[in-house]
């Protein structure tokens, strides 16, 4: 059984936590494609070329500690708006989407470029302040003087180079379903994305 779930959106408005919730209820695998740019980023950071990073990357470079923090975030957005370091992680996504047993991977253009026959493809999304919020609260349990403000400024930066980099530009798919998050629980937009998912799967079977 083939079946793809692409989760989207710009950062912090829960894609993550809903896809890893909707893999763990369907049993597929998942991926963050978000940490193959924190990894490539990082790698920078040793002093490596971005290309030959992206080239080089191993699942060791996936869980190395540090990935997630704001710094690396904004390099990665810088990384990921090279042509050539996405043209060398796309391969391994487009493969991983279409395995067998079903997969979630979730980033900015999953629905869009990896995957566009996702039978399934969400974009996920919030307001920007209770995105600036939710990130505040998990950064600040490692940066204690981080200010709500500063995580704001960063990631509307980080959103804003996203949205209008010239290739694979964070955008909505046409036929993706829209999950605001500025209102809904994150257990609320899970059980609407688990219920989207059961009716194509149901389709499907027809
Ligand atoms: O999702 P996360 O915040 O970990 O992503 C870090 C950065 O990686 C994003 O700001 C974006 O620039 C880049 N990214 C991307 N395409 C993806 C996933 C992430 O360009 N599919």
């Amino acid at each position: 059984m083939i079946f793809t779930v692409a989760i989207d959106g710009p950062a912090a408005a829960g894609k993550g936590t809903i896809a890893k919730a909707v893999a763990a209820h369907f049993g597929f695998e998942l991926l963050d494609t978000g940490l193959l740019y924190r990894a490539v980023a990082k790698k920078t950071l040793d002093g490596m070329d971005a290309v030959a990073a992206a080239k080089a990357l191993s699942s060791h470079d996936l869980q190395r500690d540090g990935l997630r923090t704001a710094k690396v975030g904004q390099l990665a957005s810088k990384v990921a708006a090279m042509p050539k370091v996405r043209a060398e992680l796309i391969a391994f996504q487009k493969r991983f989407a279409r395995m067998e047993g079903g997969a979630v991977l979730d980033g900015r253009d999953i629905g869009t470029v990896i995957c566009p026959e996702a039978e399934v493809k969400f974009y996920v999304t919030a307001s920007d302040t209770v995105r600036a919020h939710r990130r505040w609260l998990e950064l600040v349990q490692k940066n204690p003087d981080i200010l709500e403000e500063e995580v704001l400024a960063q990631l509307t930066e980080r959103d804003k180079r996203d949205s209008e980099r010239k290739v694979a530009p964070l955008k909505p798919a046409d036929d993706a379903l829209l999950l605001d998050t500025t209102e809904l629980t994150i257990e609320a937009a899970v059980n609407k994305a688990i219920e989207a998912i059961k009716t194509r799967q149901a389709q499907g079977r027809e």
